[in-house]
Parts: structure tokens; C-alpha cells; sequence
């Protein structure tokens, strides 16, 4: 029995084809048409004016900030519910991240504690120069709200959509929302380039500027001219080819993964204390990953229960992400919670969600649930 994993690479000939014609079109390495192509499908697919490929979506965080010149006594406040991605990025360049706790329902960055926070921080005298609120598992942060405090204190916004690829809040697409936005292509993200990453934005400058320092910062000179530290963060041209292959196939992995969400929304209908997180308003998020929330006081069981029964069938579950104000690599970091994200962290269990999800697999897990439901 191999292992049933929470979201797994989905690769069929059509991906195998076009990396194979990458590399039959002689242009293996290190750039070329396919990364020009996949920046164009994916600036036209968020409605966003440019688009750079990276190497990884923290590539992607990293070269936004240093474009915008965010560095040392800087401060940087972002959603404590977050992959270790977002903040490691903010700390690369020498800026703080300060951690916002999360609006209960939704789990993203709880835009009147952003504004109390930014407030605090200038009062205090800090420098805030941007903001980076994260989309959690699919599901768009407060868009609208996070706009008017960035306007209201004149902060830029990156937009960290490396998990909501697909989304949507209103009218404006996840990667498209911000000064900048950010997509991730990891191998368990909704569609993958085994690893890579990319910056969306409106603003032409930003773009050329990120380009010329993920090239080692290459002054146009023949003998290799460089006033400024650069970095080796371009997506190569048969990711690309990989990515493109994926984009076109983009709807119909996020349609399946909003499937095994109405499956487990049907599974879990009769049990009283579980709810599936995010599930109101769901027809705006790419679904990436389902989880759900238990209260053990209700059903006599913990989401760490039902992760051990699991794994006990091969299957793999985990726990939302533990937030960063708790991490002990973080610890001491400035924050302002209210202890909804740990309360998320502690309650929340993500199910597998993947596209490539066989009949069979899927068939294991719902088995693998109700016979755990059964016993207890
Ligand atoms: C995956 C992820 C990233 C980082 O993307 P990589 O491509 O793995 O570097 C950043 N932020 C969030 C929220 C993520 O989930």
C-alpha cells in the first residue's frame, strides 16, 4: 500500500510533452521562450501587467523587498498563520517581521489588528515601509480591508498568494491584488513546477528591477559589470516548459480539488462538533487545501486523534500551520494576536486535497475517516 500524501504533484503526458519539447527546442539551460511564454499565460491568467519567473516563491518574497529597498530596522508586519516561507524572507533582508494574528473565520491577517499594529509601530517610531498579508490555503485575504489600511498609513502590499492561485475576492484575482504579488510553483502547491516561483505586478519598473537581480545583477556591459549584490533565483526554461503545461491545465485541478472538498463536507455533515475551515464563501478560493476544525469538547476525540489514526492507514494529515509568533527560531518578535491563529493551529486538520487523487486513494481515506468515526 503506498502512501496517500495531502497534495501531490499531478503530471500527465501533457506535462511530459512539453518538457520534452523544451528540451528538444535546444533550449535546456538556463533561459528562453518557454519562461517568456509561461510569464505571459500567467500575467494574462491574474490580470496582472508583468510577470518574473523564479526560482521558488520565497525567491519571489525576497527580490520584491530588496527591490523596494526593505532591509535592516525595517519593520514588516504579515500573517502569523503562514508557511516559515513568508517571514524567513522579511528576515533575509535584515527587516523584523511583525506577526498579525488571524480573523477567526477565515484564518487570514485580521486587518484591524494590521492597522492597530502599523499604528503602534510608527508611534514607537519604527520605519514600516510594506506589509505582507498571506492567503491561507486557497482562501483570498480581506482584500478590500487590508487596502484601506495600507492606504490609510501609505504602506506598500505584497501580496504573498503562493497557496491561492485560482482565487478570487470580488473582482480582483489572487496575484494580482497589491504593489506585488507572489505565486508559488512547489511541488505540493495547486499546480507545480517541482520548484519554482513568481512576481506579478502592475509596475514595470519593479519587474525589470527583480529580473536584473535574480541574473546576478548584470550591469549590460560584455565583460560582466556589477555595482550592486545579485542573486541566482531565474526559473529555468524547462520548469517553464513544465509550468505552462500546467497553467492550461489549471481549471481542472482546482474543479477536482473543490470535489474532495464537497466530499468531505458531505463526510463530516453528520458530525456534530466539525466543521469544514473556510467552507462559507468557498466558491471564491481554489480549494488547494480542505481542512477541518474539531471541537473536542463536542465530539470526545482531537484533530491530533484522527492524524494518528491515519497515519496508522498510511494516510497522510496534517495540522494547520503552526504560526509564526510560536516558532522558536521567532521568539521574541513583536506580534499582536488574540489567540485566533492558535486556536486554529490547535483545532485544524488538513486532509489530503490533491488533484491526483485516484478513485482508489480517495476511496482509503473516506474508509479509512468513517471507520475512525465508527469506533469513536
Ligand atoms: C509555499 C509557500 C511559500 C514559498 O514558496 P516556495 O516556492 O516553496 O519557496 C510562501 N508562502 C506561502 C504562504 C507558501 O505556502
Amino acid at each position: 500500500m503506498t502512501r496517500v500524501h495531502l497534495s501531490s504533484p499531478d503530471i500527465t503526458p501533457h506535462e511530459e510533452q512539453r518538457v520534452l519539447d523544451a528540451i528538444r527546442s535546444g533550449w535546456v539551460a538556463p533561459l528562453g521562450p518557454d519562461v517568456n511564454a509561461f510569464e505571459r499565460a500567467m500575467a494574462a491568467r491574474v490580470g496582472a501587467g508583468h510577470a518574473v519567473a523564479l526560482s521558488s516563491g520565497t525567491a519571489a518574497l525576497h527580490l520584491v523587498l530588496v527591490s523596494w529597498g526593505v532591509g535592516p530596522g525595517d519593520h514588516v508586519p504579515t500573517s502569523t498563520l503562514t508557511f516559515a516561507a513568508t517571514a524567513n524572507a522579511i528576515s533575509y533582508t535584515g527587516a523584523t517581521p511583525v506577526f498579525i494574528d488571524s480573523d477567526p473565520a477565515t484564518g487570514n491577517i485580521d486587518p484591524a489588528l494590521l492597522d492597530d499594529a502599523i499604528a503602534r509601530l510608527r508611534a514607537d517610531g519604527k520605519d514600516v515601509p510594506a506589509i505582507v498579508p498571506v492567503d491561507l490555503l486557497g482562501r483570498c485575504a480581506d482584500y478590500a480591508a487590508i487596502a484601506a489600511v495600507a492606504a490609510r498609513h501609505g504602506v506598500k502590499v505584497l501580496s504573498d498568494s503562493a497557496e491561492s492561485l485560482g482565487a478570487r475576492s470580488g473582482d480582483v484575482l489572487a496575484g494580482s491584488f497589491g504593489d506585488a504579488a507572489i505565486l508559488s510553483f512547489n511541488g505540493n502547491k495547486i499546480m507545480t513546477t517541482s520548484g519554482g516561483g513568481m512576481v506579478m505586478t502592475d509596475d514595470a519598473a519593479l519587474a525589470d528591477h527583480v529580473h536584473f537581480l535574480s541574473t546576478q545583477a548584470r550591469e549590460p556591459a560584455a565583460h560582466y559589470e556589477h555595482k550592486q549584490i545579485g542573486y541566482n533565483y531565474r526559473l529555468s526554461n524547462l520548469l517553464a516548459g513544465l509550468g505552462r503545461a500546467q497553467l492550461e491545465r489549471l481549471d481542472r485541478m482546482i474543479a477536482r480539488r473543490r470535489q474532495h472538498r464537497a466530499m468531505y463536507a458531505e463526510l463530516f455533515a453528520p458530525v456534530d462538533g466539525v466543521e469544514i475551515f473556510q467552507r462559507a464563501g468557498d466558491e471564491q478560493d481554489n480549494c488547494w487545501l480542505t481542512a477541518i476544525l474539531v471541537d473536542a469538547d463536542t465530539t470526545g476525540w482531537s484533530s491530533g486523534d484522527l492524524l494518528t489514526h491515519l497515519a496508522t492507514h498510511d494516510i497522510e494529515s496534517r495540522p494547520l500551520w503552526k504560526p509564526m509568533h510560536l516558532q522558536p527560531v521567532f521568539a521574541g518578535h513583536p506580534q499582536v494576536t488574540s489567540g485566533a491563529a492558535e486556536h486554529l493551529f490547535h483545532t485544524g486538520l488538513s486532509l489530503p486535497s490533491g488533484s491526483a487523487l485516484t478513485t482508489e486513494e480517495l476511496g482509503r481515506v473516506t474508509g479509512a475517516i468513517s471507520g475512525f468515526l465508527g469506533m469513536s
